[in-house]
């Protein structure tokens, strides 16, 4: 029987209070306060928890520890959420859908079966683009990273190679400037794809050098970097640059394929939110590096999970009353008709 207004409070027609899609930072704090919160709740992750932070050696911007290994600031997370009744599971999502009177049952499909949810929060990150060269794999976390933020000051006065040219790549050759002895960008075209700002600053910066024209054949070194194997595209010449660390910024991928056509992505992607992590879709919000931000780090992914998890306990607790149309998203139509107009 499909769902009325006046069945959706029967018992059975949803198995959990709350869905949360990833079990990485923000999934894990997004889960600790819904199940804090009373809140039936269960994440599925494909993975095993902890996401990005799996990958990143040690952490040493996060507040409260000065340093801790990734593994090991996910294992607490994962505990913590656990503790206040959160239930972890190993699964792909693959589809998740508005059913039942405007739309209220959220329904998350996964490679196994349905999950019929009052609210959905997405936390299902993103990955960063890899070079695909020999050594990128095996050197990761031993001097090939992918955030400059996270790692830059684990190289102080070491010669880097940046890859990229777009505004990841100038940005965060710019910032490894204040750590690295020489930042060496090298970048695959004879012009950069930055903004003029964001290559002014880094044409200005002493410690920065452009090689143009040029890719990254191999990372080099054992069992950290020492080097990178480079290759002018034009000349066909190849050399060895001697650097302790490869910074790769070649664009970042939001894993939000699943709601293709549900919510408003920008063209990169990424899940266009509002402050309160509303997706336009009510009940169904996005935290983390897979919506359209700033920044990528794992303070900012637990507060917008926070957030997340606030708004979507409160919608639950008015679930009955709400409106079809979110006012904020309203705004913005009416907003965009009188621009257009
Ligand atoms: P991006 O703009 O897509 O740039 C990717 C860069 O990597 C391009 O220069 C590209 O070269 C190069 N590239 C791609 N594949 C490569 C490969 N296999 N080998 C070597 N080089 C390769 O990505 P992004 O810089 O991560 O930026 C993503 C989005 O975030 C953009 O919209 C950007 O504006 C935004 N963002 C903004 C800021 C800011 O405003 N401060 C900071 C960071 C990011 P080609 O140029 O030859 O294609």
């Amino acid at each position: 029987m499909a769902a009325t207004t006046a069945t959706l409070s029967a018992p059975g027609t949803f198995d959990h209070d709350v869905v949360i899609i990833g079990a990485g930072p923000a999934g894990l704090c997004a889960a600790l306060y819904t199940s804090r919160a009373k809140l039936d709740t269960l994440v599925i992750d494909k993975l095993v928890p902890g996401g990005q932070i799996l990958n990143t050696e040690l952490v040493e911007d996060y507040p409260g520890f000065e340093s801790i290994l990734g593994p090991d600031l996910a294992a607490k997370m994962q505990a913590h959420a656990e503790k206040f009744g959160a239930k972890i599971i190993m699964d792909e999502v693959v589809e998740v859908r508005s059913e039942g009177p405007s739309g209220r049952v959220k329904v998350v499909k996964t490679m196994e079966r349905e999950y019929r949810a009052k609210a959905v929060i997405v936390t299902a990150g993103g990955s960063p683009y890899k070079l695909g060269a020999p050594g990128e794999e095996r050197l990761n976390a031993r001097g090939v990273s992918y955030c400059a933020v996270c790692d830059g000051p684990f190289f102080q006065n070491k010669v880097l190679a940046v890859v990229g040219g777009g505004d990841a790549a100038v940005e965060e050759g710019t910032y490894l400037t204040k750590y690295a002895s020489k930042v060496y960008l090298i970048h695959r075209r004879d012009e950069l794809r930055a903004q003029k700002i964001l290559q002014d600053r880094l044409f200005a910066n002493p410690k920065a050098e452009v090689i143009w024209d040029t890719v990254v054949d191999e990372i080099l070194g054992d069992p950290t970097v020492n080097g990178v194997r480079l290759r002018n595209v034009k000349t066909g010449e190849t050399r060895t640059l001697d650097v302790g660390g490869v910074f790769i910024f070649i664009g970042f991928k939001p894993n939000s394929d699943i709601l293709k056509g549900a919510v408003q992505r920008d063209g990169h992607g990424h899940i266009i939110t509002n402050q309160l992590m509303e997706t336009g879709v009510p009940g169904i919000y996005a935290a983390g590096d897979i919506r359209q931000q700033l920044a990528r780090q794992v303070t900012t992914a637990v507060g917008d999970a926070t957030t997340a998890a606030i708004a979507a306990e409160k919608y639950i607790e008015g679930l009955d009353e709400l409106p079809d149309e979110p006012e904020w998203l309203k705004d913005a139509a009416v907003a965009a008709k009188s621009k257009s107009a």
